[in-house]
């Protein structure tokens, strides 16, 4: 029998004492209630290296809903259902706890959904990842704090190795050859090498993953703190090729992905931005084939597109004698993230400080007339009035006016032009 490991020092010490709490009394109730209750997945992962994770994730061998009812009520917390995979969410205060009820999963073709079994805690740890991501801790009471690591899961953490649990993982499921890569360059491990076989043997069954699924996995990717890292590896693995066979992973975006994270900093650059980039060599056929493949969401294949019909623009915008408002109307109606790549990406500091210029000021000049009050002033209703309002706003851009009488002067002044 294999020693028993106690973490319940470890749980004490690195989560909030409220979370700590939270989960001696879940331990309590599941047990009153005859159930089981583990900790699973990547916050033990976490634990077991020191590194922050406050996303509590809960497996009941039994019902999750009702321990997470009974919860709510002691938490006094909001909670969310899915009966339909017997799951919930319970929020209170600050905090967020995922149930799920113990499962397992086949697939009946690769790369489709799985079909959910309710199931032992074993199983459920099994239809997993990575072994990194099957350790689990008991919580109740009688056991609470213990290990349980089935799969060679702190095995695999000590060597810094990220190792599927059979060899059929990634024809089930490949989305986990992309969350391989992000782990191993998240943490700074290694595919162990029967793995990373496999995940070059099964690349084509990327294809076999909708677009939806995909994307996620990019999106999750474009969170991480080094994103570059991850698409440097897809790159040398022909992962990212699956995305798109002219994408590159390298030291050009790196340093991009970096210049858009000091730009944003203290925030995370958009995923919008990152993708903007790594799309930005694409030309508009290849962009188009990109949005499809990911089934991009309107706004995100409108940045796509902002982005690869912007970089014919930076020529004009590197024109040091460009007037504000011409700079206005090059880049009006691109999206900001569009925008800020592109300017990433010139070389020119002119077009740069154009950029810069429509992003900090033109964009938010606005007129202080609008077109009832033209009518007020005696203009006649009809074309004339937008044009008038264009030329206002122009006007404004420029600075040939600069406050609201201004505005009122000028106008006049063109009436009594035209009347003379
Ligand atoms: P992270 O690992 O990014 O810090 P996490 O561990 O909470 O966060 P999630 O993406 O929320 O990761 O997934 C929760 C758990 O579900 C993971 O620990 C992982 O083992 C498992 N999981 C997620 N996606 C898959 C998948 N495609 N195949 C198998 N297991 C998965």
């Amino acid at each position: 029998m294999s020693k028993i490991i106690d973490l319940s020092h470890r749980i004490e010490k690195q989560l909030p004492t409220e979370l700590v709490s939270f989960m001696r009394v879940a331990g309590e109730v599941a047990a009153s209630q005859g159930q089981s209750l583990y900790l699973v997945g990547g916050v033990v992962r976490d634990l077991l290296l020191g590194r922050t994770n406050l996303d509590l994730d809960l497996v009941v061998e039994g019902n999750a809903i009702n321990l997470a009812q009974q919860l709510a009520q002691i938490n006094q917390g909001k909670i969310t259902t899915h009966p339909r995979f017997n799951t919930a969410k319970l929020q209170w205060n600050k905090w967020s706890v995922d149930f799920a009820t113990a499962r397992s999963e086949t697939y009946d073709k690769p790369g489709a959904l799985p079909r959910v079994k309710h199931g032992s805690l074993a199983r459920d740890l099994f239809r997993r990842d990575f072994t990194i991501n099957t350790m689990a801790i008991e919580l109740v009471p009688s056991r609470y704090g213990e290990l349980i690591d089935r799969y060679g899961g702190r095995n695999d953490l000590e060597h810094e190795l990220i190792r599927v649990l059979h060899k059929k993982s990634f024809i089930d499921d490949a989305t986990r050859i992309w969350r391989g890569l992000r782990y191993e360059q998240r943490l700074d491990f290694q595919l162990e090498p029967n793995t990373l076989q496999l995940l070059k043997r099964d690349i084509p069954m990327l294809d076999t993953i909708s677009g939806d699924r995909i994307r996620h996995e990019l999106e999750l990717i474009l969170k991480e703190k080094y994103p570059e890292k991850v698409l440097r590896r897809a790159e040398e693995l022909y992962v990212l090729h699956r995305l798109h066979p002219t994408l590159k992973g390298n030291g050009w975006l790196a340093e991009k992905f970096e210049q858009a994270r000091q730009l944003s900093y203290p925030n995370l650059p958009p995923v919008g931005l990152y993708l903007a980039l790594l799309a930005y060599s694409l030309t508009n056929e290849e962009s188009e084939q990109l949005i499809s493949r990911l089934r991009l969401p309107k706004s995100l294949a409108q940045t796509l597109r902002d982005t690869i019909s912007l970089k014919t623009k930076l020529e004009s915008l590197a024109n040091p004698k460009l007037t504000p408002s011409s700079v206005y109307y090059l880049l009006h109606d691109c999206s900001p993230p569009a925008i800020t790549a592109n300017s990433l990406a010139s070389d020119s500091p002119v077009a740069q400080q154009n950029i810069k210029l429509f992003l900090n000021r033109l964009r938010y000049v606005k007129l202080a007339l609008n077109g009832d009050d033209l009518v007020r002033m005696g203009i006649p209703t009809g074309p004339q009035i937008k044009e008038i309002l264009q030329l206002l706003h122009e006007a404004r851009l420029d600075g040939k006016v600069t406050s609201n009488q201004g505005e009122e002067v000028l106008v006049k002044r063109w009436v009594n032009l035209a009347n003379s």
